[in-house]
């Protein structure tokens, strides 16, 4: 065992992304951290140019022809926006503007502004053309949002830039996306050990450890970024049904995964289903691990064949679900 390493980290994506190596790679570091410059730039929606903000700024005018890169995304956020019952939507860009949840000016919008916004939230009117790699919004006002998918679909190239530096044991986290690679040199089962974190408490806090090896650890919680008004709490994962934030029992829900994109697309899947439908959903998906933790403290384990976890809170009680 070693107990050495080195963390490099940068604010990037609206969040700090840091990364752990074992060995001091100055030249790996500058790599991942340039790559998820160049990929930030492409695929953020929070400045006025991006590619996916070319795509935007051309709705109801023409489609716009993106990067190889930038269509195999956005064709995969389309795939995860029509899976059945789905509350993934990549097309809830007006929404997420309107909301401002996060950033400043949040406020909670009229309801007719929300009902304007749903109409232009539909995933399934957005054409992708597969020959010239072309994505069209046929509506003026609908827009792109790729903040629920993106962060995973980086992470998983990080593991490629570093394989590409012969390093295979290592971690990365973009802010709640945590992508472990390999397996720990730290502890005596090679496990890696990832803090749960314990809803709205200042970041030291933690629920729990859990143990992975080579595995993605995604979460999505409404306190990740949330603001209050009238006692009323309002966070940043709108139900594409309602146009309001998603109003359930959870607080976080944590995907175990082989890679970081899955563990992205279900952490926003699962938390619309909620603890129920999302464990029957995870019945069909036997390669998926999670940590539902709800409002009422208590920590649901769902196929933890591909985790373990230590309870460190114990306001809170563990069951588990195989
Ligand atoms: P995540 O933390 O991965 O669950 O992603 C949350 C981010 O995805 C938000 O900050 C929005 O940019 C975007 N988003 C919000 N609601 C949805 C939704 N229903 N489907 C897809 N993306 C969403
Ligand atoms: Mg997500």
């Amino acid at each position: 065992m070693t107990d050495t390493s080195f963390t490099y980290s940068q604010q990037l994506m609206g969040t700090t992304v840091s990364l752990q190596l074992l060995t001091e790679n100055l030249q790996a570091v500058a790599a991942v951290f340039n790559t998820i410059k160049a990929l930030e730039t492409r695929l953020t929606v929070n400045r006025d140019h991006s590619e996916v903000m070319s795509v935007n700024h051309a709705a109801g005018k023409h489609p716009v022809i993106v990067s190889d890169l930038v269509f195999d995304l956005i064709t995969q956020a389309k795939q995860a926006s029509l899976l059945p019952n789905s509350n993934f939507n990549f097309a809830i860009g007006p929404l997420v503007k309107l909301w401002k949840i996060g950033f400043s000016g949040h406020t909670v919008p009229a309801a007719d502004a929300i009902a304007e916004k749903l109409s232009l939230s539909n995933p399934s009117l957005i054409e992708l053309n597969k020959h010239d790699k072309s994505v069209y919004l046929p509506k003026a006002g609908m827009e792109i949002d790729l903040g629920a998918i993106a962060k995973g679909y980086i992470a998983d190239i990080i593991k490629l830039v570093l394989a590409q530096y012969d390093i295979h044991q290592a971690i990365i986290n973009c802010g709640g996306n945590v992508l472990t690679i390999g397996c720990s040199p730290f502890t005596i089962d090679k496990h890696w050990h990832i803090g749960l974190k314990k809803p709205f408490a200042d970041a030291s806090s933690l629920l729990g450890i859990i143990e992975v090896q080579d595995k993605s650890v995604v979460t999505s919680g409404i306190y990740e970024r949330y603001f209050m008004q009238n006692n009323q709490l309002y966070h940043h994962i709108i139900n594409p049904a309602t146009g309001y934030p998603l109003d359930n029992e959870l607080e976080s829900i944590t995907v175990i995964s082989d890679n970081s994109l899955t563990g992205d697309i279900y952490s926003t899947i699962l938390y619309g289903l909620g603890s129920q439908k999302g464990l029957e959903e995870l019945n069909r998906r036997r390669h998926i691990g999670a940590i539902f933790v709800t409002k009422d403290k208590n920590i649901i384990l769902k196929s933890n064949q591909h985790f373990q976890f230590t309870l460190l809170d114990n306001s809170y009680q563990v069951c588990s679900k195989n």
